[in-house]
């Protein structure tokens, strides 16, 4: 540690690996000052404009805004706000096209600008020393800072670290060409930068602070070292100019001499890297309430009239940025060749469309001439096959091997890209700017990455896809166990019952083989000749009772008959007397009996039967006429007598059998029923 201080203290540096010098092309913008734009009449600005996720939208379409009001909000640490750049009404929330190589579209808050420029309330500190850390870092979290040297991460989250920092770095080299915009504010600003510096150095109490700078800034070293000279831990330490001195690792090297290894981070060796322009937006939040709602953006190129920087509004559209700038380009449209870059000609992308914002990463708006048009951007630039010639190798200052990158890239082979160490791959676009068979390697680099990302990001979704058909599998096959165990206790339970059942069978059996006896003792009953009048013997159960009032029933009935009978004897007995008295005494018949002409009538009383005058001067010959006819009809009496007894009987007998029928089929339902 010690060696190393005492190298910088006697301005002795190291050198990192590769590297170029293009030309700086930076005096176009370095001697102007930064310009105050008047306000545009539309803002465009994006939700998300670092690295993390987006915020929560606290406004809706038709609100009127202040100037610093918070738009968006999170309690997602990754989640930066937005801010109103100026105070106006919201006109829309909608995707636009955003400031990105893909010129994909993102959610963005469209302000229309009322003009006033009207502050929202905010609270001077007059005194940060007196802040406690979580005030600074809560502070830093509310205005929304995140990296202005255009990796974007969260600032809040970069400076709440628990390790031991040797090394604050500040980032100041600038080291593209064409771009000034840290060099203006350092030039300034450098009184806030130093503030925004010691708010770090409260936060981090690093043991040296370094404020990294390429020695193509003499105004801004010399306005840096005057702000800085009453606060000895800070050294402005002026490097080489050498491209990409400002890359994060190239410069811990060049500072410090430490190498941070591919996959290791700064903060792993207790180094902690801050833009210049972040420590400005620091000082800034914590010492105005100011959140990060503007930034100087360097207006630059052959095709501008008035090259300069300026302090643009986040959101501004870059179109409008040109027109105060004099953008000579015909009808002023962004479709032009050369193309118009955000950032600069090695690391920058080009534009098409003039809605583009200035968001927070934005430092640079290149609009070259074809003259000096940049060979990654020329779209008629004649590629032809690589030579091998190794010139890319000697300038990467990531010490990669950039030809065999663009052959795996050309091939998609993501594989052999990660085993080269793509990501490790800072786009610095050394490599292409020195490239003679001009082949654009940044942007095979830029589409394998963007590949390689979407294609992790699918095999997440496979994999958390595949972990829940897993899962779903081991449940299905536990509930499938689960329920051939239940079927097994439930036949085990079954057979249990079963052989418990059929030790009760017996008695069951026994029971019905019974009452199957029974009837069929009654049926054999019943099937004998009929019972005796008097000889009806009462059951012992109630069938049989039953049985027995019908055997009485029928008894009555014989014994109707039988009286029916005795009746007709004792007539036909009456009669035979009064023929009888009329033969004997062979005399005229003074009464004679008048049978009646039916058969029926013959069931009348003898008294009943009248005697004429008439009739008792028959002859004898035919009375004894009619006494035959009368002993016919007498005849004919008996023998219906007889037909109506024997069918009482048969009718009795059939009654008897249905009843002992019904009797025996009571008698085995239950018994039917219990097998069941
Ligand atoms: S500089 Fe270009 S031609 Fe030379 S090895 Fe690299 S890719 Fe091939
Ligand atoms: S763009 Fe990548 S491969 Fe090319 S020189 Fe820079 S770091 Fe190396």
């Amino acid at each position: 540690m010690d060696s190393i201080i005492q190298r910088i203290t006697q301005g002795k540096f190291w050198q990192f690996h590769g590297g170029i010098h293009p030309p700086e092309q930076k005096t176009l913008t370095s001697n102007k000052p930064i310009k105050q734009l008047p306000l545009p009449k539309q803002l465009i600005i994006p939700l998300q404009q670092h690295i993390g996720c987006q915020g929560d939208l606290l406004v809706n379409v038709g609100d009127k805004v202040l100037k610093g009001q918070a738009l968006t909000q999170s309690s997602n640490p990754m989640a930066v706000p937005i801010h109103a750049p100026t105070s106006g009404i919201i006109s829309a929330i909608k995707k636009s096209v955003i400031a990105h190589p893909s010129g994909l579209s993102e959610l963005c808050v469209f302000i229309d600008v009322d003009g006033e420029d009207t502050w929202k309330s905010r609270e001077i500190c007059q005194d940060f020393t007196k802040l406690t850390q979580q005030q600074i870092i809560k502070k830093i979290a509310d205005a929304g800072i995140a990296g202005m040297g255009g990796a974007g991460f969260p600032t809040h989250i970069k400076v709440n670290t628990k390790p031991e920092i040797n090394f604050l770095i500040i980032n100041a080299a600038e080291c593209e060409p064409y771009i000034t915009a840290d060099d203006l504010l350092m030039c300034e600003q450098s009184e806030a930068i130093v503030d925004g510096i010691r708010i770090l150095d409260k936060l981090l109490n690093p043991a040296f602070i370094l404020i990294g700078i390429e020695n193509n800034k003499p105004r801004a070293i010399k306005a840096l070292q005057n702000a800085t000279k009453m606060f000895e831990k800070i050294n402005v330490c002026v490097l080489p100019t050498k491209y990409p001195t400002g890359g994060e690792k190239q410069l811990i090297k060049a500072l410090t001499g430490k190498e941070i290894k591919s996959g290791s981070l700064p903060i792993h060796s207790g180094i902690v890297v801050q833009n210049i322009a972040t420590c400005f937006a620091i000082s800034d939040a914590i010492i105005n309430d100011i959140p990060l709602i503007k930034r100087v953006v360097t207006l630059t190129g052959q095709a501008l009239n008035k090259p300069q920087n300026v302090w643009a509004l986040l959101g501004t559209p870059v179109k409008y940025l040109l027109q105060q700038t004099g953008f000579t380009a015909e009808h002023n449209s962004l479709i032009t060749s050369p193309p118009v870059i955000m950032g600069g000609p090695l690391m920058g992308f080009s534009i098409l469309n003039e809605l583009v914002p200035i968001v927070k990463t934005s430092n640079c708006i290149l609009a070259p001439n074809k003259a000096e048009m940049p060979s990654a951007f020329d779209n008629n630039s004649n590629e032809v096959e690589c030579i091998r010639c190794g010139q890319c190798s000697d300038v990467c200052p990531s010490q990669l091997l950039p030809q065999e990158l663009q052959w795996s890239a050309k091939a998609k082979d993501h594989q052999q890209l990660i085993k080269l160490n793509l990501f490790d791959c800072i786009d610095c676009g050394a490599c292409a700017y020195v490239c003679p068979s001009q082949i654009p390697l940044v942007q095979y680099y830029r589409i394998a990455k963007a590949e390689i990302r979407q294609q992790q990001q699918l095999d997440l979704k496979a994999e958390k896809a595949k972990s829940r058909f897993e899962a779903r599998k081991l449940r299905l096959e536990k509930e499938k166990i689960a329920r051939a165990e239940k079927h097994k206790k439930a036949a085990a339970a079954r057979k249990i019952a079963m052989s418990k059942r059929s030790a009760d069978g017996g008695t069951a059996n026994s029971a019905v083989a019974a009452a199957l006896a029974r009837v069929k003792a009654k049926k054999k009953e019943n099937s004998q000749p009929s019972v005796p009048e008097n000889n009806a013997q009462p059951t012992s159960d109630s069938s049989t009772a039953s049985a027995s009032n019908d055997v009485n029933d029928v008894n009555d009935k014989k014994s109707q008959v039988k009286a029916a009978i005795a009746r007709a004897k004792a007539k036909k007995q009456e009669k035979n007397k009064v023929n009888d008295s009329i033969i004997t005494n062979n005399t005229t018949v003074n009464t004679v009996t008048n049978l009646p002409a039916s058969i029926s009538d013959e069931n009348k009383p003898v008294d009943e039967l009248s005697v004429s005058s008439s009739d008792k001067q028959k002859s004898a010959s035919d009375i004894k006429q009619e006494n035959h006819s009368a002993d016919n009809k007498k005849a004919k009496i008996a023998a219906a007598v007889a037909k109506a007894k024997a069918n009482a009987k048969a009718k009795a007998k059939k009654e008897q059998e249905q009843q002992l029928e019904i009797e025996h089929n009571k008698t085995l339902k239950p018994t039917n029923e219990e097998s069941e």
